[in-house]
């Protein structure tokens, strides 16, 4: 989508500090970190949101997403520390890009419930 900030990340049109990418995925640090690690897992598709999820997308994008997830939690040395995996969805969910994507928070302890 031409006026979304995640596609022009993917399109290499404006900057971001990524961390890994491959055919399907793309991961970058999140620009307002939250914690000492705090990366965001995005498909390079557009899909808007967890609600925009097709059959095909949960068969095959998703499983990327988690991949790279798995991946980066142990380069970022928190496989043993522990993390948090964030998606927010929708206006109450408190999403502000309607690009999917999936945080990855580490490196401090994080409490629950979040707000
Ligand atoms: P959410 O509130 O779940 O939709 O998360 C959106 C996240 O994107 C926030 O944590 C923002 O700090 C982050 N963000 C927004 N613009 C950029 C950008 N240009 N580069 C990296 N992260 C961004
Ligand atoms: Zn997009």
């Amino acid at each position: 989508m031409s006026d979304c900030i995640f596609c022009k990340i993917v399109k290499g049109e404006i900057p971001a500090n990524i961390v890994y990418e491959n055919e399907m995925v793309v991961a970058f640090n999140d620009i307002s970190p939250q914690a000492p690690v705090h990366l965001l897992i995005i498909p390079k598709k557009h899909i808007s949101s967890a609600v925009d999820l097709n059959q095909q997308d949960i068969k095959e994008v998703i499983p990327e997403i988690f991949l790279a997830i798995t991946k980066l939690a142990k380069e970022f040395k928190l496989e043993d520390s522990g993390f948090r995996i964030v998606n927010n969805c929708g206006r109450e969910g408190g999403q502000t890009v309607d690009h999917i994507h999936f945080h990855l928070l580490g490196g401090r302890q994080l409490q629950w419930p979040p707000g």
